[in-house]
């Protein structure tokens, strides 16, 4: 029933954050135990000014 898939993933070169792609609300979240393929401990530094590693090869569009 459920199906794999890949979710899109971003993770901060700076405090080492992860975050993953929800396509049923539109935005990144912080991958729970449900995303297999994600180091769901890799939260990061809630202060830091994440520079994802890759920024401009995708975004949200408003
Ligand atoms: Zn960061």
């Amino acid at each position: 029933m459920a199906k794999l898939r890949k979710p899109e993933e971003r993770e901060c070169e700076r405090c080492g954050r992860v975050e993953v792609w929800d396509d049923d609300h539109d935005t990144w979240r912080v991958p729970t135990d449900d995303d297999e393929d994600v180091d769901a401990d890799a939260v990061g530094d809630v202060h830091c000014v994440h520079e994802w590693d890759i920024d401009g090869s995708f975004r949200p569009i408003e």
